[in-house]
């Protein structure tokens, strides 16, 4: 027997973000004293920006990391004055007009731009985090000219024209080794930058990884995008061991039901298809293997299903995280929820 039914319930994606206040809590007690930025790149992790930094800010989250401008604009509009957002990706004088109307905190990471953002600036100083190359060679001044760098920043902060607030880098967090040999080069160059003058506030060197892990990486803040949304890395410890849970679970409708299979309508290309078979969902009957997945559709292990049904395919809820398909398919987390595609209404709990 098949039964059909066109109107399908659309697949949506359902934030809790209570889920996200106890992330934040938890990371805020794992880090102290350093201070969390929460960074929302990417709509939030595919999680919808403004709902995020909205709860974010009543948890008493007060630094945002936006990466771009127009990101850091929206985040302003959000938050309000009071709200310290870091912008780490500017491009030409627009972007540099904008981030400096909104008021954003500019990382920089080559001498031009620092030159064109004291050019840029109006009657407050801008606030700028230098940053330094500490071997990801992802922007950033290489330590032989961070030198020259530093002295030039702390003329331009004599001249009132920028104010240096942080200093900052990215590392890999892929081995330790390599992060110690980082941190290295990080704290001759916040020395150096003392030594020339400069009184930076803020030192930040660690994202969600090695803030969780390692304390000597904590600085005065950390950079925290993952882990606020329960993303746990690729073969790193468990959610429980970390205590974060995915605030997100991507929820689908039963579409077709026949002796075989069970159809779900997963929402356009919701699940990389080589997850085919190796990845599982609950449902009412217990778990169902996934024997393939198409562009919109999920074809299951059959139970009786009745077309409408609602399932969890995978998130808080759900019997698996993004990260444990991610690690079936040889990938992270994060590209699992990124490719949530934004047609995918989004939910929020509560
Ligand atoms: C994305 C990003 C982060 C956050 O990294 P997570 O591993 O998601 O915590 C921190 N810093 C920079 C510069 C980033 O681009």
């Amino acid at each position: 027997m098949t039964q059909h039914r066109e109107a399908v319930a659309p697949a949506e994606l359902v934030v809790d973000l209570d889920a996200l206040a106890a992330n934040i809590a938890t990371i805020r007690a794992r880090v102290a004293p350093a201070e969390p930025m929460l960074v929302v790149k990417d709509d939030a992790y595919a999680h919808g920006l403004v709902p995020i930094v909205t709860r974010a800010w009543r948890e008493g989250v007060r630094w945002i990391g936006a990466l771009d401008v127009t990101t850091g604009m929206q985040v302003r509009e959000a938050l309000g004055d009071e709200a310290r957002i870091f912008a780490w990706m500017l491009a030409g004088a627009d972007d540099i007009a904008d981030a400096i109307a909104a008021r954003l905190d500019c990382g920089v990471g080559s001498e031009p731009l620092l030159d064109e953002i004291a050019a840029a600036a109006g009657d407050e100083p801008v606030a700028v985090h230098l940053k330094i190359d500490t071997g990801l060679h992802r922007n950033g001044v290489r330590p032989e000219r961070w030198q020259a760098f530093v002295a030039q920043a702390h003329e331009y902060e004599l001249a009132g024209r920028i104010r240096v607030a942080g200093i900052w880098s990215h590392i890999a967090e892929a081995s330790d080794d390599d992060d110690d040999v980082s941190r290295d080069v990080f704290d001759t160059a916040v020395a150096a930058a003392r030594a020339a003058g400069l009184r930076p506030q803020k030192l930040h060197l660690a994202a969600s990884a090695a803030a969780f892990a390692r304390p000597e990486f904590r600085y005065d803040m950390v950079r925290i995008g993952a882990f606020a949304y329960g993303i746990r890395s690729t073969d790193g410890p468990a959610d429980a061991d970390l205590g974060i849970t995915p605030i997100a679970t991507l929820h689908a409708g039963v579409r077709h039901v026949s002796a075989d299979a069970v159809v779900i309508d997963a929402g356009w290309n919701a699940v990389p298809s080589t997850a085919a078979n190796q990845v599982a969902i609950q449902t009412p009957a217990g778990p169902r293997a996934v024997n393939r997945i198409g562009s919109d559709l999920i074809v299951c292990e059959p139970w009786p299903a009745v077309p409408g049904d609602r399932l969890a395919l995978f998130g808080g809820s759900a019997l698996e995280s993004a990260t444990d398909i991610a690690e079936r398919i040889g990938t992270i987390g994060e590209e699992i929820v990124l490719r949530i595609s934004p047609e995918i209404p989004r939910r929020y709990l509560p």
